[in-house]
């Protein structure tokens, strides 16, 4: 059985004075354990949260990272410098990252080793343009997009890795995708996976759907097959909001 991941991108928002009002909050909340949970937030807030959040079942992720554990990278932070947080998740290849910041697959391939090498859990997004989805590429671009970000990674990180399904057309505009093509879409990754890898490996992947989901639709998603959880970025920016998304099941 895979275990529902609910989890945070708060993106470029949250100063650290906001973060730790947040995080304290969140400390205060019933949230369901049966439920793995954590929050992405700015580098510049992760060691405030995390401390706060440390003694709670509450994880804690980066939004990015670079592949190098340190160096010449101005502007950059490494994955040594997410383990001495002790970080457990980082996003990679978010499609913010993509298109307004020019990560290309190879990068993006090179970012997952090393957060695998270095025991974090990459959050791997995919997903198509509105242009492409019209246009009926939308597989065929999620496909290209995993056999390069993948490439070279190891059958056994796949208990590990978490890809994100999300449709560009979907972030931030307040479309969904319907719960059947977002679920389609997921049912189609996994069994890439299987071909990839295999069966074992199909199906131990999590596979979260991001894209618009907020307290009123994130039951229809989470009912289905195949989506193990929800990558969501505006929902997630309000306590009271993030309590609800990720106490689903009781609702
Ligand atoms: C995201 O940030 O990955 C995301 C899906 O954003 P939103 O939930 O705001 O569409």
């Amino acid at each position: 059985m895979r275990k529902p991941i609910i989890v945070g991108n708060w993106k470029m928002n949250m100063t650290v004075t906001e973060a730790k009002a947040f995080a304290n909050e969140l400390k205060s909340l019933d949230l369901d354990s049966s439920v793995e949970k954590g929050i992405c937030a700015p580098a510049i807030d992760l060691y405030s949260v995390k401390e706060i959040l440390k003694d709670t079942d509450v994880k804690v992720g980066a939004e990015n990272m670079y592949f190098e554990e340190s160096g010449a990278f101005t502007g950059e932070i490494s994955p040594k410098m997410l383990n001495d947080l002790d970080i457990d998740y980082v996003i990679l290849g978010h499609s913010e990252r993509r298109e307004i910041f020019k990560e290309d697959d190879e990068l993006i391939n090179k970012k997952v080793k090393s957060a695998l090498d270095h025991n974090l859990i990459p959050i791997l997004c995919v997903g198509e343009t509105l242009e492409e989805r019209e246009s009926g590429k939308a597989y065929e671009k999620v496909e290209n997009q995993i056999r390069k970000d993948l490439s070279d990674v190891e059958k056994e990180a796949m208990e590990k890795i978490v890809i994100a399904y999300e449709p560009i057309w979907a972030i931030g505009t307040g479309k969904t995708a319907s719960a059947e093509d977002a679920d389609d879409m997921c049912k189609f990754i996994r069994e890439l996976i299987g071909k990839i890898y295999d069966e074992n490996a199909s199906e131990v992947i999590r596979i979260q759907y991001g894209g618009s989901v907020k307290p009123a639709n994130v039951v229809e998603l989470m009912d289905k097959e195949n989506i193990d959880g929800g990558l969501i970025g505006g929902a997630s920016l309000k306590p009271d909001s993030f309590e609800k998304l990720v106490n689903f099941k009781r609702r």
